[in-house]
């Protein structure tokens, strides 16, 4: 499966820069800004909404300043302004006011569908069922009742296309990381910027075409970019039949718990379970109180939470991408045991980033936490807390190592298909388990509680093998 990925990265002025050429930056982002200011103005004064492409040239009028590339930059920039303002009233208030004149019996049922095609499509030109009292009537709800119009300030940043501003790797006897060629406001003269950067970006074909000049409200330049980058993950089936497995299990105690012992994410865990806890029980409040919308509190509150478990999900990722090469990751199938909450929303987050970046299976989840790696005694009272202790043989271990290498276990289980129903899974172990029991082999085993001793010879040979033998490790 091809992966994509694309982050924001940004550059700076090399602090040696020459101030000449910070100068003409600086003139080229006024005049940049003041004609995206006319262009805006122009559409709110011929009530338009959105422009297409074959209008642009007649519409607005020609800049006295600026190269014809860097016009067209700024033309574009202004339609985006305006549509996405238009897009945004629509939404948040003429929606509202024509359905209230709808029920009011101030516009006629018709009408109203019309001024809807409007606001949503931004048609504003009469034709396909759209009249210029339509567009009348609407612009009069957009005036009265629609708020501010767009507003353009000194700090706009200027969007240069690929046509007008281009990143080009550093020649000999460079002072910066990268040089930026801006078409200035003189024709066929460009302004060379050095820019220094981003540690991530070696190359200047590593970014997308198009760049984002901003100042920032300290006064630094600022050049912003896109990071992009593909790759190809097998499929788990494309990889060959011996390719190491490694089974994670998303915990309740730590975040990610692997079949070889490690555990991931233990100091993250408390963290993050109070900040879902907050967002869980300001958000059930809402529901209470009847409020059907997000307050801003919630909202950040939870783009805060997403945001952590994106950056930790991704590091725990990353890391176990770099400890295991070429390993197939196996995961629990969450949609079948159907579980919600805070666990729900962490497997989520680390099975989307672990699966962008190497070959993941999921497996049937049932009883793997419950089930005893050593003589496959299923129970629930096995597991407490962080602890398990077999009801059986006695095996001792930490009960999230438990639940992976039972994740493990089963991507290696023919008997256990992803769809199996669990209360068959379970009569499967348990059978497994009595035969296990009776089974002669059983008295060659040294009678060790912590069930090292159980081998994967006599499992093997008795004909019920389950490849354990990867199981045979504690965990540290
Ligand atoms: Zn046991």
């Amino acid at each position: 499966m091809s992966q994509t990925f694309q982050k924001s990265r940004f550059f700076l002025l090399h602090p040696e820069v020459n101030a000449g050429k910070v100068e003409r930056l600086e003139s080229l982002h006024r005049e940049y800004v003041a004609y995206v200011r006319i262009c805006v103005q122009a559409m709110i004064d011929g009530r338009r909404l959105n422009l297409a492409r074959s209008e642009k040239q007649a519409f607005f009028p020609c800049s006295e300043t600026l190269t014809s590339q860097i016009e067209k930059n700024a033309r574009d920039h202004a339609i985006q302004v305006v549509s996405t303002w238009a897009k945004s009233r629509y939404t948040l208030r003429v929606k509202g006011v024509i359905s209230k004149a709808k029920r009011d019996g101030e516009v006629s049922p018709e009408q109203a569908k019309a001024l809807y095609t409007i606001g949503k499509y931004l048609r504003d030109q009469p034709g396909r069922g759209i009249t210029q009292d339509d567009i009348d009537l609407y612009w009069k709800f957009l005036d009265e009742r629609g708020g501010r119009k767009p507003e353009i300030s000194d700090t706009l940043p200027m969007r240069l296309t690929e046509m007008t501003a281009r990143l080009e790797d550093p020649k000999e006897a460079s002072i910066g990381d990268f040089w930026l060629r801006v078409s200035s406001l003189e024709a066929r003269k460009s302004i060379w910027l050095p820019l220094v950067g981003s540690p991530y970006i070696t190359k200047a074909d590593q970014v997308s075409k198009g760049i984002l000049v901003r100042k920032t409200k300290k006064g630094f330049w600022r050049f912003e970019v896109v990071e992009k980058r593909e790759w190809v993950v097998p499929e788990p089936k494309d990889l060959p039949s011996h390719a190491p497995r490694l089974g994670v299990d998303v915990g309740l105690n730590i975040l990610a718990a692997t079949s070889d012992g490690d555990l991931y994410g233990a100091s993250f865990k408390p963290r993050f379970d109070r900040l879902y806890k907050r967002v869980r029980d300001l958000r059930a409040n809402r529901m209470r109180q009847g409020f059907r919308d997000n307050s801003p509190r919630l909202d950040a509150l939870e783009s805060k939470l997403s945001g952590m478990i994106k950056t930790e999900t991704g590091r725990i990722a990353n890391n176990l991408v770099q400890r295991h090469p070429g390993t197939v990751f196996v995961l629990e199938d969450l949609d079948l045991r159907g579980c919600r909450g805070q666990k729900r929303f962490a497997y989520r987050a680390l099975y989307r980033a672990l699966s962008s970046k190497a070959p993941v299976e999921v497996v049937n989840p049932a009883y793997t936490s419950q089930e005893c790696p050593s003589c496959g005694y299923i129970s629930r009272s096995n597991r407490s807390g962080t602890s398990f202790s077999c009801r059986s043989c006695g095996r001792k271990a930490h009960a999230d190592w438990v639940g992976a290498s039972g994740i493990l276990r089963r991507s290696e289980d023919k008997s256990i298909g992803c769809g199996d129903h669990p209360s068959s899974v379970k009569a499967t172990l348990q059978r497994r388990f009595l035969v296990k029991r009776n089974s002669p082999a059983r008295s060659l085993l040294a009678p060790s509680p912590l069930g090292r001793s159980l081998t994967t010879e006599v499992l093997v040979q008795s004909g019920i093998g389950t490849g354990s033998n990867l199981v045979s490790a504690s965990p540290p």
